[in-house]
């Protein structure tokens, strides 16, 4: 590992100073995947600045929503007595996720921040990866690509996105607050990744040194019903080969509100408009659950090897509808 320096600094607007004035230098949060990341080689840093300090940890049922701080842990979000009784989703997606003992140390920012599994991406050994060596080509189009992305990827990269809190997230439509060199802003989290397209190195829309500061969850409608699908290789901790995040209201045996996101088949937390659309007005069952999967997946775009995950996306999906509505699974 490359030798760096190390700073604990405990003021947003310190921190965010540091950085304008330290190229080289990188946040840290709990480090469960930076630190990896650069004992692989993958990431490099002259110095990490320490923002575990920082007081960004509160849970605060707010006016727009419930208030988490960037630096709140993922066990301590997912035991939250509101979080848990109003927004279960969010606790479901935080639970499915890592271990205990990586969800204590690990923070809300640093979870929408982690970068992908693609095994090539993660092994500076293969020469070829455009997110990690821009303009290197891609290993992943002609080699092992079981787990990649089938939605939103380019030519140049086909990684899949990996946070499950992120899915959740998009589907309630959450926005993560920002601290830069130019001030605040806020961003919806659906805005927050980006397409790989020709720069796959560009993940996110934050700017160079921008903190996220805080994640605000809007409290959905009391009648809709939550839940989180996650296929994996495993029960123990695992990334999700695929998953789908739904939100259903149902009044008078009619869907009147759906959200949908997928993750595990897509290169960002995948937010599915034309199929919630397409249940809206439907009586809940197979039929409007299954038009409504082949609509979410009708752009994808599989390689020979993980043409597989069209179908499983499909699959979990109808029965994570299933899962919020009164029909029994098919
Ligand atoms: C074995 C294993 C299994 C896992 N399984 C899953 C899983 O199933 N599902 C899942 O979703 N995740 C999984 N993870 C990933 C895990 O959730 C992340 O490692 C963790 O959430 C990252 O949080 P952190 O605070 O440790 O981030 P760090 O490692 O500290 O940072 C990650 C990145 O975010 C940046 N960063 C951190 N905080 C901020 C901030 N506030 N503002 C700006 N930049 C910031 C850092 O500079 C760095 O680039 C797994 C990880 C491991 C090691
Ligand atoms: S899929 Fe993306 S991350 Fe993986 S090798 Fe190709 S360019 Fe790199």
């Amino acid at each position: 590992m490359t030798p760096f320096a190390y700073v604990k600094l405990d003021d947003p607007d310190a921190v965010v100073a540091h950085l304008a004035a330290t190229p080289g230098a990188r946040v840290i949060g709990g480090g469960t995947t930076l630190l990896d990341l650069m004992k692989d080689g993958v990431e490099q840093a002259d110095e990490l600045v320490d923002i575990t300090g920082l007081p960004l940890t509160g849970i605060v049922e707010g006016e727009d929503g419930l208030e988490v701080g960037a630096l709140a842990t993922m066990s301590a979000v997912a035991r939250h007595q509101v979080v848990r009784a109003r927004l279960p989703l969010v606790a479901e997606t935080l639970l499915a996720g890592a271990t205990p003992q990586l969800r204590n140390m690990a923070t809300i920012g640093g979870n929408l921040l982690q970068r992908t599994r693609c095994w090539y991406f993660r092994d500076p050994g293969f020469a070829a990866c455009n997110k990690r060596s821009p303009g290197s080509g891609c290993s992943a189009l002609e080699g092992e690509h079981q787990r990649h992305a089938v939605l939103g990827t380019s030519d140049r990269c086909i990684a899949a996105h990996a946070s499950d809190l992120a899915v959740a997230l998009v589907a309630l439509d959450a926005r993560v607050d920002l601290l830069g060199a130019a001030g605040p802003r806020s961003l919806a989290v659906e805005a927050l990744h980006r397409l790989p397209g020709d720069t796959p190195e560009r993940e996110t829309e934050l700017a160079p040194g921008e903190l996220i500061t805080r994640v605000v969850v809007p409290f959905p409608a009391e009648a809709a019903r939550w839940a989180y699908r996650k296929v994996r290789d495993r029960a123990s901790f695992e990334f999700a080969v695929v998953s789908a995040a739904v939100g259903v209201e149902v009044a008078d045996g009619l869907v009147v509100g759906a959200r949908v996101a997928l993750g595990g088949v897509a290169t960002k937390p995948w937010r599915c408009r034309q199929a919630e659309a397409a249940l809206v007005g439907r009586a809940p069952g197979e039929d409007a659950f299954r038009a409504a999967a082949d609509v979410a997946l009708a752009g994808a775009r599989p390689r020979p090897g993980n043409a597989y995950k069209i179908e499983l996306a499909r699959c979990t999906l109808v029965r994570a509808l299933a899962d919020v509505t009164t029909e029994v699974a098919p």
